[in-house]
């Protein structure tokens, strides 16, 4: 997985949808099967996010566990590690369930100080 392209789809998502307003934390879920090395995520972002709306956002990477389960003996088990295999017969032919998310699930945006377009005027006697 290239960590360094990856990050710069990210953020350009990132950019996309908050229409460059300033970016102050980015959350994302990055299952343990994705294959994606978390810290190089991390570093690229820094790097990656200098000169954009994302630049200085706090980045919070959820890590779920994988799950998988054996084509050979049909065992379900949780999986940690990019190659599964089963732990009851120890075969490589397993269907991976979950573990290889790899989405942004929110993001937060510095709101500007305007007031409230709707503010209800006060009314004199
Ligand atoms: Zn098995």
């Amino acid at each position: 997985m290239h960590e360094l392209s990856l990050t710069q789809s990210i953020i350009e998502a990132v950019v996309e949808k908050t229409g460059g307003a300033e970016v102050t934390v980015v959350r994302l879920r990055i299952g343990r099967l994705s294959g994606v090395v978390v810290d190089s995520i991390r570093f690229c972002f820094d790097v990656v996010a200098a000169g954009t709306p994302v630049a200085g956002a706090r980045l919070d990477i959820e890590e779920p566990s994988g799950r998988g389960r054996c084509r050979d003996c049909a065992t379900e088990f949780a999986a940690d590690d990019p190659i599964v295999l089963c732990p009851g017969c120890g075969s490589a032919d397993v269907t991976v369930l979950a573990g290889r998310e790899l989405t942004i699930i929110s993001v937060e945006v510095r709101r500007t100080c305007a007031p409230p377009v709707a503010a209800p005027t006060t009314r004199r006697p």
